[in-house]
């Protein structure tokens, strides 16, 4: 039995000032019945908490540390720009850089906007396809997470699935009254609210390997079918990419599947681990955007040059890095045959996985939500006691990152077979 006795005393302490302890539901553990674990540092796969335990680490912050902890090239540049001041509210060169990179890794982004998190990006961007359009409703997924802005908080996986939330308080009726819901991987019922709706559907919005109910990829031709009946209607066809954008491969999902969207929404990755996020599509798209358009959208640590710089080292050390991509590709094929090893229904896409405790396929929100939530805070409890640290809920991904050497994965696997059966 491991000790995290300094962890709970700092965590009683938490909860005196911080709501449930925490700054973001899910790291409070609940679900799993246990006390979160204060960390003190990360270094490569490792992290290591405030009672002196090591942990190999599956959780990369939720998707941004894909070359893992204190990535050298990135703290280093990171610490030298910071020497000469972390924000101006004004233009700088390493903002173009970064945007350059962006556009030049993700097919369906012309131009790109730099804002602080993946809520924002997101937020942004259908205030965009709403004021490009001049419609009003949107479509999304039960199950696909897109940040915490009112019209978004329905049905919205990720922590209010952790928590059980299937609506979040404090949003009245009138702001997702514009917000239809569809049912990921059926195409029937995407087609249903577009007979119903059609001439005031803004956007579609949704994520292309949903991972926020757990990881659920689309089935063959669902992102093409989205494709083609969003462009028939004239709507606009969002990828939110904050976790699979240069994650699944350089150009993230649109790449990887070959289908182009209108719109991508980045976040996580994009900014290495400082709060950063981008959206971005059309060029005719993105110019209505202020200064050059009607729909405004601002903020005073935009593009600030510490996380752009962060961005930037990140993604030069992705860019034409196929070996990278492979690499965790194959890292995490090892530990999904681990869990069918075990008899657990898991699925994967490539360093993206979840194993559920159920037996059937999970495909969407409903087989999703079938997983024995109280067998997966069992196999976490003794991850745990492992060394091992995965996210603490039954919907949250498994981030395999550059840094998780080949003893990390068999140690895991071997880990897995042990706790997951
Ligand atoms: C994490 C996430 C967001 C929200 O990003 P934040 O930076 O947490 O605001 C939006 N969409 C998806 C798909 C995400 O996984």
């Amino acid at each position: 039995m491991i000790s995290s006795a300094k962890s709970s005393a700092c965590f009683a302490e938490a909860k005196k000032y911080i709501p449930g302890g925490v700054n973001s539901p899910v790291r409070a553990f609940r679900s799993v019945g246990l006390d979160p674990r204060f960390i003190r540092k990360g270094k490569g796969s490792r992290i290591y908490d405030i009672d002196g335990n090591e942990y190999i680490d599956y959780v990369c912050s939720w998707g941004p540390c894909i070359l893992g902890h204190a990535y050298p090239p990135v703290i280093n540049a990171v610490k030298e720009v910071c020497e000469n001041g972390l924000t101006f509210g004004a233009p700088t060169e390493r903002e173009t850089e970064l945007a350059r990179l962006i556009i030049e890794a993700v097919p369906a982004i012309d131009r790109v906007r730099l804002v602080s998190s993946g809520t924002e990006a997101v937020m942004s961007a259908i205030r965009v396809a709403r004021g490009f359009t001049k419609r009003n409703k949107i479509i999304k997924f039960t199950g696909n997470y897109h940040g915490h802005s009112d019209g978004l908080l329905v049905k919205a996986g990720s922590g209010l699935l952790t928590e059980s939330i299937p609506d979040s308080g404090g949003v009245p009726e009138g702001y997702v009254a514009y917000t239809l819901l569809a049912d990921y991987n059926n195409e029937d019922s995407v087609k249903a609210l577009f007979d119903a709706e059609k001439d005031d559907i803004a956007a579609l919005i949704v994520e292309p390997v949903a991972a926020n109910m757990g990881v659920v990829p689309p089935k063959p031709g669902f992102l093409e079918f989205l494709r083609d009946i969003t462009e028939k209607n004239g709507s606009l066809l969002i990828f939110d990419e904050v976790i699979t954008g240069f994650r699944l491969s350089y150009g993230g999902a649109g790449e990887y599947f070959g289908v182009k969207p209108d719109m991508v929404t980045l976040g996580k990755i994009v900014g290495g681990g400082m709060p950063l996020a981008a959206y971005g599509g059309r060029a005719d798209v993105m110019g209505v955007i202020a200064p050059e358009g009607p729909v405004y959208q601002a903020g005073t640590l935009s593009g600030n040059p510490v996380a752009v710089t962060a961005g930037i080292e990140t993604l030069k050390a992705l860019k034409d890095n196929k070996e990278l991509y492979e690499s965790i590709d194959r890292k995490a094929a090892v530990l999904e045959k681990a869990f069918r090893d075990s008899g657990r229904t898991v699925n994967r896409v490539g360093s993206l996985l979840s194993a559920f405790f159920t037996d059937k396929e999970v495909t969407n929100y409903a087989t999703a939500l079938s997983s024995d939530t109280k067998a997966f805070a069992s196999y976490f409890g003794r991850m745990l006691e492992e060394g091992i640290y995965v996210a603490p809920s039954q919907f949250e991904a498994m981030f395999v990152s550059a840094a998780h050497t080949d003893e990390d994965i068999e140690r895991t696997a071997k880990a897995i077979q042990v706790c997951a059966k």
